[in-house]
């Protein structure tokens, strides 16, 4: 038995045979040619047969992992449609009078280096992608298609790096696991091995003559185990098909309707904090974000994150959800997220203090950068807003008049947006005590019952010692759930639930009850509450 550590990509675990896997690699000898012209002819026939294959190779992809993921491809096209890669190949054949391959396979591994060198850590892993689309130009030049076969039965693949290109080519039925020695945690195979839901690990020690033996991946731990011994073998059995009966479980849910046995149907959104949980997102069939926390974008930086970064990141998720709903909370900062250039001063009491929509409406500049993002990016989706910690009427009229600012702006500047749907946060007793008022003037609440159960009780969230007295269950917080639905409703627009009581299944039956239209929970939890739904009388 050979136990060995490496860095888990992706959890869960997996058995079988292990199939070393190398690339086919494609062999190039300079060769002297006669006529330059047909020699260029043949490099511009391959370049753009490979970014047809391309685009093929990218529009499988959307279908399994999803537009973000499949957008590695697409930059890859772009690669062999870029000026200075065409015209290193260009020169090397006029001027030097060499065959394509050596041209393609020279400017390849030259560009390769020039991005390895690059203190950019996105430039430095273009440097796998510019050789994986060189290679790909090569294979067709041989005559071949490129393929990444990795024969007929399940396997675990253990190999010294794999190419985006190779992952998606292989049979996802036949693998297993991805073991490899080579690629970082934000390589694009480790992205796609996390978004396929295969057990990956990277950064172990890869040995051909493991080839065909019996091995075990553990996401979970990162630990490799080739060659177990029995004791080793049954108890990884038995995580295995523990696994296995939750997933068949879940799975069999996927893409069903979130309806009780009487016909009564509720949204499941998904709560997100980052754009690398979307493939999360998608794999639990969530019908769209209800609570995507902007925070983590100015909580990453060590400074403001400008109104482009923010429309990038705004619209990738907004693209990546194909026109289902996004709700986007602005900036939520303060209490315990705490960005040290904000510069925010010390307080006794932060939870309470100058947080949210507080700090929102008394720095224009900062709240008119993050809605601008937001409007812009509303072309690429289904986008709308909402803002957190409201406690009055008078807050939404400055919300308004600074939004009404905001699109009077763009529309000058010529910027096309959409008109998004706007909702507040219900998580202060104050907004949901006047819920009827606020319900005239937005088009939806969504309940943060985290704080919300914080004020109500007078119980700090973060303060572990007083757990045994966060009580979400408290009378009080579901009579204000009560309240802010049938108001919603009287008004004429939706109520869900964000906080993390909404994943709560011991009260699922009670939300239904009172009419919730949407529960938004972490992605993990969509198809678990899916199944308490449908065994809902
Ligand atoms: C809440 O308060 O319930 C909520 C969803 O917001 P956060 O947890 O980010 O404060
Ligand atoms: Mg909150």
């Amino acid at each position: 038995m050979v136990i060995c550590e490496g860095k888990k990509i992706f959890r869960g675990v997996a058995i079988g045979k292990i199939k070393y896997y190398t690339k086919k690699v494609n062999t190039v000898t300079r060769k002297r040619i006669e006529d330059e012209q047909v020699e260029f002819k043949r490099y511009e026939d391959a370049r753009e047969r490979t970014i047809e294959q391309l685009h093929d190779l990218y529009e499988k992809a959307v279908k399994e992992v999803g537009e973000m993921n499949a957008q590695i491809f697409e930059v890859h096209a772009m690669m062999l449609e870029d000026d200075d890669y065409n015209d290193s190949v260009s020169n090397m054949i006029c001027n030097q009078k060499v065959n394509a391959e050596y041209a393609v396979a020279t400017t390849g591994d030259n560009f390769s280096e020039m991005f390895a060198n690059m203190d950019d850590e996105y430039f430095k892993a273009r440097s796998v992608d510019v050789k994986d689309v060189s290679e790909r130009v090569i294979t067709i030049l041989n005559g071949n298609d490129t393929d990444s076969d990795i024969g007929n039965e399940p396997v675990i693949i253990m190999a010294e790096d794999l190419a985006p290109s190779e992952t998606v080519l292989m049979d996802k039925d036949k693998l297993l696991a991805f073991v490899t020695e080579k690629g970082s945690s934000n390589s694009h195979t480790a992205i796609l091995a996390r978004t396929m839901g295969i057990p990956a690990i990277i950064g172990i020690k890869i040995d051909e003559s493991m080839d065909g033996k019996i091995g075990i991946v553990d996401g979970n731990t990162g630990k490799f185990i080739a060659e177990p011994d029995d004791e080793t073998f049954e108890k990884y059995n038995k995580m295995l098909q523990e696994e296995k009966n939750q997933k068949e479980l879940l799975n069999e849910l996927k893409g069903k309707d979130n309806v009780t046995k009487s016909g009564q149907k509720i949204k499941l959104y998904a709560n997100i904090g980052n754009v690398s949980d979307l493939a999360l997102v998608l794999k639990n069939d969530a019908a769209g974000i209800g609570l995507f926390r902007s925070e983590f974008l100015y909580l990453e930086k060590n400074t403001f994150p400008t109104e482009d970064e923010q429309f990038m990141v705004y619209r990738q998720v907004a693209e990546t959800m194909a026109g289902k709903k996004v709700i986007i909370r602005t900036l939520d900062i303060g209490a315990d997220k705490q960005a040290d250039y904000f510069n925010l001063e010390h307080e006794e009491n932060p939870a309470m203090g100058y947080r949210a929509i507080r700090i929102c409406l008394t720095r224009h500049d900062i709240f008119k950068t993050q809605l601008r993002a937001i409007l812009r990016a509303s072309m690429f989706g289904n986008i709308s807003v909402m803002y957190p910690m409201i406690i009055s009427l008078d807050e939404i009229m400055q919300i308004k008049s600074i939004m009404k600012e905001v699109k009077d702006e763009l529309r000058s500047e010529g910027i096309p947006f959409k008109d998004i749907e706007e909702g507040i946060m219900i998580e202060t007793p104050a907004a949901a005590m006047i819920s009827d008022i606020l319900a005239k003037e937005v088009d939806f609440f969504s309940i943060g019952t985290n704080d919300l159960t914080q004020y109500t009780l007078a119980i700090d969230r973060q303060n572990a010692n007083l757990d045994s007295f966060y009580n979400p269950h408290h009378e009080a917080v579901l009579r204000f759930i009560e309240l802010v639905v049938k108001n919603a409703h009287e008004a004429g627009i939706w109520a869900g639930i964000c906080g993390e009581l909404g994943a709560d299944m011991g009260l699922t039956r009670r939300f239904l009850d009172m009419g919730l239209d949407e529960l938004s929970v972490s992605p993990g939890c969509i198809l678990p509450i899916r199944k308490v739904i449908r065994e809902t009388e």
